[in-house]
């Protein structure tokens, strides 16, 4: 079916910096420049500066960042660590795959990690805590940070969805021990193809990352510092995901102004539930405009058949799926919230006029 509004388009989003790309293209290609060259250098300290910490070192994927980060911070069999239990599996995953056990706790009214239920779920085996930044909007980082000191645990933060969010001024992927990002093209910076990358302050994390993704090698020396991965962000990917960087403070603000639109559009219908919360303290980047109808299929299928291509993330809680063997200790939010969650489109490419198509059908479906 052709959609009247996309909930993304990637192409449309090329020609919008189209002469920068393919000119970005020309030089990686003339030049051969295929692997860690200086495109990658580049992005990497712009994405650092743009954070807010001394390092960002580029990997593969989100996925690898995550797994990176807990191999860095020495976590391993034996040891929990705590997530929440509304994010995307690669969370969870990272953990299961290192050979930790993933600790799952339920979410808040903003899908953030409900704060209040970290401390109960802390044994003498809990080695970490993982807040997931979900939708372009932070956990309450105050708070992980306060109890991760108390009990001295190590903060691995999935930033992945939340690229230029801040609470009191401090972007997200500058409190933990690493921050983790994916560019994954649908996220809020998306290559081309698959990207990932750490942020951190600690030197020996960075240094520790830089010679993994390679294989565990020292560049400079030829010497294998362990059994390493092959990770690495593609020079080309870096190339384009630098240019993409430097416009995303203005694509955020588009994403802001999207956001009051459907605020100012859609905030009188009492089913509907808005991501709009009243928190001084943090900014929404809104990756992800994520709304919570109670009619749930209903509502997300008439957007579907009046032309409006939304996404469900997740009817079906990741801990529910039974391969996983995950432990379901009763997550009453998560439940809630899955039943209803449906995002709708939003990305820079839209028009006003689309955003407002949007708006008219959600009214129109609730007979207003
Ligand atoms: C996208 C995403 C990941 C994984 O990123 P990939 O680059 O696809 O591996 C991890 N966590 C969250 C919250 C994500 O949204």
């Amino acid at each position: 079916m052709a959609y009247k509004v996309r909930f993304v388009d990637p192409a449309k989003n090329y020609r919008m910096i189209k002469d920068e790309i393919d000119a970005a293209y020309f030089e990686v290609m003339s030049k051969g420049d295929l692997i860690d060259r200086g495109q990658l250098k580049r992005f990497e300290e712009n994405l650092a500066a743009f954070v807010g910490v001394k390092y960002a070192v580029g990997l593969n994927s989100g996925y690898d960042a995550l797994h990176m980060s807990l191999r860095a911070a020495g976590i391993g069999a034996g040891d929990e660590v705590i997530v929440p239990s509304h994010t995307f599996v690669a969370s969870a995953s990272a953990i299961v795959n290192v050979g930790a056990r993933p600790v799952l706790v339920d979410v808040g009214k903003d899908f953030n990690i409900d704060v209040e239920k970290i401390e109960s779920a802390i044994t003498p085996k809990t080695r970490g805590i993982m807040p997931v930044h979900l939708s372009g909007y932070m956990a309450d980082m105050v708070r992980v940070m306060n109890i991760a000191e108390k009990y001295r645990l190590v903060v691995v933060e999935d930033a992945c969805q939340s690229l230029g969010s801040s609470m009191l001024g401090r972007r997200a992927g500058s409190w933990g021990l690493t921050g983790c990002w994916s560019f994954y093209p649908f996220k809020i910076l998306g290559g081309y193809g698959d990207g990932g990358a750490i942020t951190t302050n600690d030197p020996e994390v960075a240094l520790f990352a830089t010679r993994m993704r390679y294989n565990g090698e020292d560049r400079q020396s030829g010497e294998y510092h362990g059994h390493g991965f092959t990770c690495l962000l593609d020079n080309l990917q870096a190339a384009f995901l630098d240019i993409k960087l430097a416009h995303l403070p203005r694509w955020i603000v588009r994403r802001k102004e999207i956001a009051e639109r459907y605020r100012a559009g859609l905030s009188d219908l009492p089913d509907l539930l808005l991501p709009h919360y009243n928190d001084p303290r943090r900014d929404h980047v809104y990756q992800n405009y994520v709304v919570r109808s109670k009619q749930g299929d209903a509502f997300s299928d008439y957007l579907k058949e009046n032309g409006i291509e939304v996404l469900i993330q997740f009817r079906k809680p990741y801990y529910r799926h039974e391969a996983l063997k995950l432990e379901d200790s009763g997550f009453p939010e998560t439940e809630a919230l899955s039943r209803e969650v449906c995002s709708l489109p939003m990305n820079v490419e839209l028009e006003d006029a689309e955003v407002d198509y949007v708006i008219r059908t959600v009214r129109a479906f609730y007979g207003k």
